[in-house]
């Protein structure tokens, strides 16, 4: 009987959130397996994942460089180089680490892939503050909370909107702070035999923060972040990775490839759209818990 009643209840479950979990993670992934082994693999085109399994790393040859988004955790560093390497790349062909943002589980890492690459680092305006910080800006709101790590500096900083000829692709870089004040979303095109895709590497959207800060304490920033998710809901949009691939179901939809170049899983013109709803939803949700505990 109360096994039937737990079945029940699990069924009830799923047939009320299919919206959540097509929006959200459809499994977390605990911080202990984020620098877990993961093979490297192409994801589309020029576009390949080189990071560990629970912390997208992204490589992209322009064909007159590699470009890498983000580098894990410091100790990520050592993983995401052998990536490359097996892939038939050299780490010091990675002329270009763009960053989504500053915390330390996708920019610790960058330090040491720059001293092995001699790679430019490139993120938006408040990025590079953040990196230069190593992570602890005052204004974030999880300033007190992020793990630190070492100090990223002699960042250049890119426009919003700014759209970067890299070797042969073009790399829009689209500013969507919340997460982090310098939070930024990277797009660009991946085409094999002539069909073009379009690519978002789409930072994390979570409205986290550190005890004691409040977002309703912050309405500027809150708008901000609203606009933020509106430039994502917006993204060109074929194939979404996000900073934790665990975030937009990226591991799910790798495993019903039929094979390593069966990108049609991947695809999915409405991910980014359902992936800035259903952190809009959170955002909402965090916004009236403080509000019920403000009373
Ligand atoms: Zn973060």
């Amino acid at each position: 009987m109360h096994l039937r009643l737990l079945a029940g209840a699990i069924l009830a479950l799923g047939l009320i959130l299919p919206g959540a979990r097509a929006a959200q993670a459809v499994r977390d992934i605990p911080h202990s397996e984020w620098n877990a082994p993961q093979k490297p693999f192409r994801i589309y085109g020029n576009t390949w994942y080189v990071g560990p399994y629970g912390l997208s790393s992204v490589l992209v040859d322009t064909g007159q460089g590699l470009a890498l988004f983000d580098g894990g955790l410091p100790e990520s560093a050592t993983q995401i180089e052998a990536h490359i390497r097996a892939l038939g790349f050299r780490v010091r062909d990675v002329k270009w680490i763009l960053n989504s943002h500053a915390h330390s589980d996708h920019a610790g890492g960058i330090a040491a892939l720059r001293a092995a690459s001699g790679a430019q680092v490139l993120a938006s305006a408040a990025g590079a503050h953040e990196l230069e910080l190593g992570g602890a800006d005052p204004g974030d709101p999880q300033y007190g909370s992020a793990p630190q790590y070492k100090p990223v500096k002699q960042v250049r900083v890119v426009r919003d909107g700014e759209v970067l000829q890299l070797g042969r692709v073009a790399i829009t870089a689209h500013y969507t702070p919340g997460h982090t004040p310098g939070s930024t979303s990277w797009t660009w095109d991946a085409c094999e035999g002539g069909r073009c895709l379009h690519m978002a590497y789409a930072d994390s959207l979570s409205a986290i923060a550190a005890p004691g800060y409040r977002f309703i304490d912050h309405p500027a920033y809150v708008a901000a972040f609203r606009k933020g998710l509106a430039t994502v809901a917006a993204l060109p949009c074929d194939i979404l990775v996000t900073p934790h691939p665990d975030a937009s179901g990226f591991w799910e939809k790798v495993a019903q490839r039929k094979s390593p170049t069966d990108v049609a899983p991947l695809v999915d013109s409405q991910a980014c759209r359902n992936y800035a709803a259903g952190a809009a939803k959170n955002l909402d949700a965090q916004l009236a818990k403080e509000r019920a505990g403000a009373k």
